[in-house]
């Protein structure tokens, strides 16, 4: 049956970043190199609110994946590890929490080259003692065989009894044709159990930034739950037998955005999984990006189960 059983399963990219505390990388000197992929803040993210998560990834078979790989070890989340012969993603990062930081993605991809088959048998292997899924854009938008993978792990997952979250995170520079990017993260969202797209991804994907609108979007595709993350305004939460909730909004000193809607996948997933009922896992997502924006970092920015439930008590 479907159900939280063991656990949520992350798919993604790791990619190398290199973060400068300056104004802009122009003016940056030195980095800090650090691990960061959305999906595995996901992971990250779930683990820290007390969900077990495992992370799925393909790795390059370069320096930047040796280090990658390292990291991945050193973290608590279980990760199903594949090497690829190509690079690594990597990515440039500089701010000095005075705004959204300055972001540059190299190299994207290129070690997302395995076909399905080679990445799908550990993973495969994994879902029936699962309960959930996690997928983002990202992967559909990397390679024709991350997208090739992503499906069939879609597949899979359904299949195997699971729920299956998605999170369309456009990226833009991924895709050259608007239609087809359309199509295929439509695809996905239709399937999915939870969609959980951003405001301003929702104005391009459904033509429209008006939050009851793009509910009635991807519940009209056959999703079954989604919720629209609106920044410092919160989310707005709805379910397919018509109930619609607007989250709290948490006032919080925002100094880097990056990760808030990885911490609000997470919490809500971890809600879901819960049992929580709407409001109250909705709720919980924002309490999780609200204090995401409150430090720095990716993954390092995922709060624990104490501060989400503090936060949510004040
Ligand atoms: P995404 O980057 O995926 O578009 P958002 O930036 O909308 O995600 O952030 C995800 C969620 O985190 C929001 O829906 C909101 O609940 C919470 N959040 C984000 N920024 C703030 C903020 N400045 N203050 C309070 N909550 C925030």
């Amino acid at each position: 049956g479907r159900g939280h059983r063991g656990g949520v399963l992350t798919f993604g990219e790791a990619l190398v970043g290199y973060a400068a505390a300056s104004p802009s990388l122009a003016a940056a000197t030195t980095f800090d190199r650090f691990l960061g992929g959305a999906d595995l803040n996901v992971a990250v993210g779930l683990h820290r609110l007390g969900v077990p998560a495992t992370y799925a990834t393909v790795l390059g078979d370069d320096a930047h994946g040796d280090f990658a790989a390292e990291r991945l070890r050193a973290l608590d989340v279980p990760a199903v590890l594949r090497r690829a012969s190509g690079p690594t993603a990597v990515m440039f990062k500089a701010g000095d929490g005075s705004g959204d930081p300055e972001v540059l993605q190299l190299r994207r991809g290129t070690a997302f080259a395995l076909s399905a088959p080679e990445v799908l048998p550990g993973v495969a292997a994994l879902l029936p003692g699962l309960g959930h899924v996690h997928l983002t854009g990202i992967t559909l938008g990397i390679s024709p065989a991350s997208r090739q993978a992503t499906l069939d792990l879609l597949e899979a997952a359904v299949g195997a009894g699971c729920t299956v979250s998605f999170d369309p995170n456009l990226r833009l520079p991924l895709w050259s044709d608007r239609d087809e990017m359309r199509d295929v993260l439509h695809a996905v969202a239709a399937r999915a159990d939870l969609v959980l797209p951003g405001v301003e991804e929702a104005r391009l994907l459904t033509g429209s930034a008006d939050p009851e609108a793009v509910v009635a979007f991807y519940l009209g595709l056959g999703a079954r739950e989604v919720a629209v993350k609106l920044g410092a305004r919160g989310a707005v939460g709805a379910t397919a037998d018509g109930n619609l909730v607007r989250s709290r909004r948490f006032a919080v000193e925002a100094v880097d955005t990056v990760g808030a809607g990885d911490g609000f996948a997470a919490g809500y997933v971890a809600g879901l999984l819960g049992g929580e009922p709407l409001q109250g896992r909705l709720d919980r997502a924002a309490a999780v990006g609200a204090l995401v924006t409150t430090r720095t970092g990716d993954l390092d920015a995922m709060p624990d189960r104490t501060e989400v439930d503090a936060l949510l008590a004040a």
